[in-house]
This record gives structure tokens, C-alpha cells and sequence, in this order.
């Protein structure tokens, strides 16, 4: 490939990044915005790619630039001849591109472009790909021309560190305490008679509106059951009276049988509530949609646990579009404040002010429900690798984790023992998160008595070792089953812990 390309179709040679340039502006640059699109849609509307990827816990620091950009870079220059394209200009360039891309005709047009290639790769039925990508495209927009598009970024990536600095995903540290580490207490079995509290684990209860008895649970939807999914073949049943084994989430009445069936199992002392609430039609949900589940359904278990406190975590689910969730830095009518003012008002009851201004802010909390025992809800959104706000700034978003080591500090310091809640378990996190997360349950492995996390609907644990040898386990985080069928899964009863003496 010439450094300078040259297309034998021109009959006036011409630069290699002039050419480059038209591609850009033309018709291939809403195609890769499109695309860009097309795949935001892939990773969030069918669950199961999420919900069953690979599940890996780092206990080694990631690796800061990605080899494989280096390639990709390299390949660039070389199909769009950009190797004599000045800083300047490239800046000049991509502020321009960014300038154009948020005019509202130029989103509608990515739009387009991306419910096209969503039809044409079969992404979901052309409805649903006409639906999603409306409710999507406005933040994408937003997203890009803050991050993978921003001058400095993008300059930084074609033109090396000398014209801007490419940090997407980019690794990052927390900072630890200079306190030295206690050493290490081997759990022991409580003692014979140690006080015992019986704790409710509710977790992915995926509440559907549109539920309806009879219609067809193999429709082309991502999610069916509901009113939309037609009737299914003469052949076939259709979906059940309670909820049915498919690509379905739940009635009302099923949660309700759920909620007042726990007495045989209580009575409990509290409930951690680890989020997802809406149901699975992310295509289409609007803000009053999401709104009304989280009041619904926390109305619902209020009814049913009476004055039994209740501590929440912030599920993937309970934004839309689905999965995002802007740091707090971003504000206005882009930012999460109407969620996190709604959970304040309805979770209100349940949490002191303390807990209410953080959730306000950064939708994660801590507070103390008894002598000797705090209790930390992250907001794991902020670990995501769908939360594509993440694009513009992935370093500890709301400076969460640090914000997590001054608590496990104070506690070791008073001798309180830490529970942490949240939704989407350590392991599936962006891996610097992921990195530095296990960095403080290793460092706090005295302090830190449990985990308990949700989002991938199964019943399972996540085993955290020493960073020495990665041999001797330190720590364990519950991962919770779903209460909703979705996808073609059965529930157990809610399941419980009994936590003896672990809480000093
Ligand atoms: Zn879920
Ligand atoms: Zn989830």
C-alpha cells in the first residue's frame, strides 16, 4: 500500500487524506456510525449475549493500550492514506465532523443508516429495530462526539501521543490507604448459640406491564408473552397464567404470589434488593415506563415486608436505554437524575439521609442497619462494559471505588464488619474496575464478611484469592438466581441467608 494513494479512478491525483477526508464526511461515515450503532443494539437487545458472556475475575492489572489498536490504527491509515494528515487539521477535522454529527437531522440520518444495517444483519425484527434505535440514537450521538470522536482522542489515536491522548478504557489506579494490611483471620465457625440474623435476597424480579395470558412465547421479539406477541401457532400452548419457560419476565400477580408466600421463610431482619426491575422490552421503554415499575414493584414489596427494612442496588435494567448510566459529571436532560431523585422518594422509608445524598448522586450508598455492621450498595453500572457513557471517561466513575476504600477504612478502623450489595457481579466488569475492586476485597478481606450480587439470573459464587498466589481463597460474592423466567429459566424460592456472627 503507497503512503500516498493514489486512485487510478481520479483522473487529477490527490492527497491520500483528502481522500480519506471524503470518505469520512460522506456516505462511509454514517455507515461506521451506523455500525457503531447497529452493534450498541446487538450487545442490549437480545440479553442472552450478556447475560451468558464469559464471566472472568482479574486479579491482574489490565494492560493499559490495547496491542490491537495499535493494528487497527495502522490498518486505517493505510485504507484511508492518512499518513500526511497534519495535528492541526485533524483536529480542525474532527471538530468539525462533531459540530455536524449533533444537528438533529445528522442524528436521524445515523439513525437511519443504523436501523438499515439492523434489518439487513437481523439484529430483530425491523419494528423493534425501528423502535431501539430511536431510543438509542440521541445518547450514542452524544456519547461519540465526547469520546471515540473528540479531537483530542481520536487525533491521538490516528497521530500518535504527540497531537492528543487515546485513554479509552485506558487503565487506571485507585489509591490505598498507607494503613498497613492486617494479617489475614482464617474464618472460623461461629460460636454455639452466636445471635443470628435471617436476611431475604431478592434479586432480577423483571416485573412485565404488558403480560398477557395466551399469546405466543416463541414470537420474534426479544421479549414475548405480551401484548404485541400475537397468538402462537394452533399446534402450540400459549404463554401460562403464572409466567412461562421462554424469552418472558413476569405478571404482577407472580411477583405478588412470590411476596406473600415468604412468611413460611421469614421472618426476615432485612432485605437486600439487588435491582433489575423493569421488564426486558428495551426497544421501547420510556422514562414514565421505568418509573412506574421502580414505584410499582417497590410499593409492592413494602406491602408484603411491612416494616422489614429494605436496601436496594441499582440494576442495568432500571435506565433507558437500557445499560446507561452517565457518570455524574454529565448533566441536564442527559444525566440520571430522574431516576436517582425517584429511587430517593421511593426508597426513602428504608434509607437515612445519609444514603439518600449519595444515591442522588451516584445511585450507591452505605449505611449502618445495626451496631458492628455497615452495609455498601454499589452501583455496578459504573463497572459496566454496556454502559456506554463509559466511553467518554471509564476511571472510577463518581469515584466509587475510592469513595468504597474510605468506608472499608473507617470500618476496619471501628471494627465493624462490611457487607456489599450491588447488581452486576465483579467478574463481569470492565477489567480495570474489575482490577482495582479485587485490589480492595483483597486489602479488606478481614473487614469484608459478604457479597451478594445479581444480573445473571443463575445461582452461583465468584471466588476471589490472594494476589500473591492467586491460591488461598479470601473471599466469596453470592450471585443470586432471577425471580423472572426470562430466558427459559426456573426460579427457586427466594433464596435466603442466614448470616451467624459474621456481624460481630
Ligand atoms: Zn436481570
Ligand atoms: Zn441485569
Amino acid at each position: 500500500m503507497p503512503r500516498h494513494g493514489v486512485s487510478p479512478r481520479h483522473s487529477h491525483p490527490r492527497s491520500g487524506w483528502e481522500q480519506g477526508l471524503d470518505s469520512f464526511l460522506g456516505p462511509p461515515r454514517l455507515l461506521w456510525m451506523g455500525l457503531g450503532l447497529a452493534l450498541v443494539l446487538a450487545l442490549a437487545l437480545p440479553d442472552s449475549l450478556v447475560l451468558w458472556a464469559p464471566a472472568a475475575a482479574h486479579p491482574l492489572p489490565a494492560r493499559g493500550h490495547p496491542a490491537r489498536f495499535n493494528a487497527i490504527v495502522t490498518q486505517l491509515r493505510n485504507a484511508f492514506g492518512w499518513w500526511n494528515l497534519t495535528c492541526p487539521l485533524c483536529k480542525g477535522l474532527f471538530t468539525a465532523i462533531n459540530f455536524g454529527l449533533k444537528k438533529e437531522p445528522n442524528v436521524a440520518r445515523v439513525g437511519s443508516v443504523a436501523i438499515k444495517l439492523c434489518k439487513l444483519l437481523k439484529i430483530a425484527p425491523p419494528t423493534v429495530c425501528q423502535s431501539a434505535v430511536q431510543l438509542f440514537e440521541d445518547d450514542m450521538v452524544e456519547v461519540w462526539t465526547r469520546s471515540v470522536l473528540s479531537p483530542s482522542e481520536a487525533c491521538g489515536l490516528l497521530l500518535g501521543s504527540t497531537c492528543g491522548h487515546w485513554d479509552i478504557f485506558s487503565s487506571w489506579n485507585i489509591s490505598l490507604p498507607a494503613t498497613p494490611k492486617p494479617l489475614p483471620k482464617p474464618p472460623s465457625p461461629p460460636a454455639p448459640g452466636a445471635p443470628i440474623s435471617r436476611i431475604l435476597f431478592l434479586t432480577d424480579l423483571h416485573w412485565d406491564h404488558d403480560y398477557l395470558e395466551g399469546t405466543d412465547p416463541n414470537c420474534a421479539d426479544p421479549l414475548c408473552c405480551r401484548r404485541g406477541s400475537g397468538l402462537p401457532p394452533t399446534s402450540q400452548p400459549g404463554a401460562g397464567y403464572w409466567g412461562e419457560y421462554s424469552k418472558c419476565d413476569l405478571p404482577l400477580r407472580t411477583l405478588e404470589s412470590l411476596l406473600s408466600g415468604l412468611g413460611p421463610a421469614g421472618p426476615f431482619d432485612m432485605v437486600y434488593w439487588t435491582g433489575d426491575i423493569p421488564a426486558h422490552d428495551v426497544w421501547q421503554q420510556s422514562r414514565q415506563d421505568q418509573l412506574r415499575a421502580l414505584t410499582t414493584i417497590t410499593a409492592l414489596v413494602r406491602k408484603f415486608l411491612g416494616p422489614v427494612p429494605v436496601y436496594p442496588a441499582v440494576g442495568n435494567h432500571e435506565s433507558t436505554p437500557v445499560n446507561g448510566f452517565p457518570p455524574p459529571f454529565i448533566e441536564g436532560n442527559h444525566s440520571s437524575r430522574w431516576l436517582y431523585e425517584a429511587m430517593a422518594k421511593a426508597w426513602e422509608p428504608w434509607l437515612p439521609a445519609e444514603a439518600l445524598r449519595t444515591l442522588r448522586i451516584g445511585g450507591f450508598y452505605a449505611l449502618s442497619p445495626r451496631p458492628g455492621l455497615r452495609l455498601i450498595s454499589l452501583n455496578m453500572n459504573f463497572c459496566s462494559r454496556e454502559n456506554f457513557w463509559l466511553l467518554i471517561n471509564s476511571t472510577d466513575p463518581a469515584g466509587q471505588l475510592q469513595w468504597l476504600v474510605g468506608e472499608l477504612q473507617a470500618a476496619e478502623d471501628r471494627g465493624d464488619k462490611v457487607h456489599i450489595i450491588g447488581h452486576i457481579p465483579p467478574g463481569h466488569c470492565l477489567k480495570s474496575w474489575s482490577w482495582n475492586y479485587y485490589r480492595i476485597v483483597a486489602r479488606y478481606e478481614n473487614t469484608l464478611a459478604g457479597q451478594f450480587f445479581g444480573h445473571t439470573h443463575v445461582d452461583e459464587f465468584e471466588v476471589f484469592y490472594d494476589e500473591e498466589t492467586l491460591s488461598r481463597p479470601l473471599a466469596v460474592a453470592f450471585l443470586a438466581p432471577s425471580a423472572t423466567t426470562y430466558i427459559s429459566l426456573n426460579p427457586v424460592s427466594p433464596p435466603s441467608l442466614q448470616v451467624t456472627a459474621s456481624t460481630k
